[in-house]
């Protein structure tokens, strides 16, 4: 039998271990926010990998945003060396997991297999992916134990906050420093066929319009800043939308509709704060004097991001010059720059190959519209050779009866493994 063949009948055999390990991590409730149980979450995978020959290491967030005595923040990072030098294939999967919310038909952190989906908060984003590399890793070293080079596999905190305390605090103490790992694959649930080459860039920022407080009976005597926002939203609306719609990217962005420059107007706030639901008041009359606006432009690896805020900044001065009163404030709130690993790297060679075997077919590569922790691993640990590559569908994820299909946990387990081989086997 090929060493193929074998890593496939490995696999095989082990799928009541991947149904029972993604179940038990699904009954973990790692919560973010506010970051909890990561302790346990890692205490478990500690018990799992030390009995699969893996040497551990828990490292603590300390300092980090989120961490506290009550919420600490938990990273593991496990590694099995081979018999001989060679590189090091690292999977990361983050432990976290977004709240439950509400539409639930079944126990969210039940973990409930049903004709061959297992159901839970976490089971697709991306507990199912995580048992999907441990057993990979675990089949390839039963079949190969003599293999060459590394298998690392990470459980990190807070990829869906930011993963400050997670992937970004590893890689700043030299986790992913590329002469310690070689090869990363993040098993996020893009579907087995397919490869996660990076992701678009980020950057929000928050415009405030200024005005004038003044009774509400005489508003000629102020100066309301939700108008003058107003004017900023027209002015979006008739000249930075229909530009941004215009510039188009040779990123393969799924879906089609981000394959472009967005923005979305994430908040926007004028005049007195809300009232609480219970109160029963009206509200005191008063022209606003200040209104404030958070946007989130999603950018291209074409642009510039000194680009992207210059536009923003031009549309504001635009309407300073021309608009009676106008002032405004901006300020940055994030930024991550946009990130795509070349198609010849090796690492998206060989899951592409492994891809092409378990399903006749070739691999589709795409990028995400939204970030991941791949921007930490590419910006601080400066690794370039990183995919995301997991089961589970994408549009599960973050929805209520959320779930992962064991057969195609099997087969990207499969992918996994023979893409260990191809890197690991000399
Ligand atoms: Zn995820």
């Amino acid at each position: 039998m090929s060493i193929a063949d074998r890593l496939r009948a490995e696999i095989a055999g082990r799928r009541d271990d991947l149904v029972a390990l993604t179940q038990d991590l699904i009954r973990i409730p790692t919560l973010n926010p506010p970051g909890a149980n990561y302790r346990e979450i890692c205490d478990y995978l500690d018990r799992r990998l030390r009995a699969s020959g893996f040497a551990t290491e828990l490292v603590r967030a300390t300092g980090a945003p989120g961490d506290s005595d009550r919420y600490p923040r938990w990273n593991i990072v496990a590694r099995k060396s081979g018999a001989r030098a060679g590189p090091c294939v690292h999977f990361n999967a983050h432990i976290d997991v977004v709240e439950a919310g509400h539409g639930w038909t079944v126990d969210p952190f039940g973990g409930l297999l049903r004709e061959g989906h297992i159901y839970g908060r976490g089971a697709c984003d991306m507990k199912g992916g995580l048992a999907a590399s441990i057993v990979a890793a675990e089949a390839f070293i039963a079949v190969l134990p003599d293999f060459a080079g590394a298998i690392e596999i990470s459980g990190t905190a807070d990829e869906e906050s930011g993963g400050f305390g997670g992937v970004a605090y590893l890689a700043e103490r030299g986790w992913f420093d590329p002469a310690r790992v070689q090869h990363v694959i993040i098993p996020e649930p893009l579907n087995k066929d397919r490869i996660c080459l990076g992701h678009r860039g980020v950057w929000w920022a928050e415009i405030e319009t200024k005005g004038e407080i003044a009774h509400g009976s005489m508003p000629f005597l102020g100066d309301c800043a939700v108008r003058h926002m107003g004017a900023v939203i027209a002015e979006m609306e008739a000249r930075l939308f229909p530009a941004l719609a215009q510039k188009r990217t040779a990123m393969p962005v799924v879906p089609e509709g981000a394959r472009q420059s967005t923005l979305n107007i994430n908040s926007i706030h004028g005049g007195a704060p809300e009232p609480p639901e219970d109160d029963t008041g009206l509200p005191s009359p008063c022209v606003p004097d200040r209104c404030r606006m958070v946007i989130d432009r999603r950018f291209l690896i074409e642009e510039d991001i000194a680009e992207v805020e210059a536009e923003i900044r031009a549309l504001l001065e635009t309407l300073r010059e021309g608009r009676p009163g106008f002032d405004y404030d901006i300020r940055e709130l994030h930024r991550v720059l946009p990130t795509m690993t070349r198609r010849d790297a090796p690492v998206v060679g060989a899951v592409a190959r492994a891809v092409r075997a378990v399903f006749d077919r070739e691999a589709e590569y795409v990028v995400s519209p939204g970030t991941y922790d791949q921007k930490h691993i590419d910006r601080i640990g400066r690794l370039k050779n990183c995919i995301a590559y997991g089961p589970g569908i994408l549009d599960l994820a973050h929805k209520p009866d959320e779930w992962v299909g064991v057969e195609d946990m099997m087969q990207s387990a499969t992918v996994m493994a023979l893409a260990l081989h191809e890197l690991l086997a000399d």
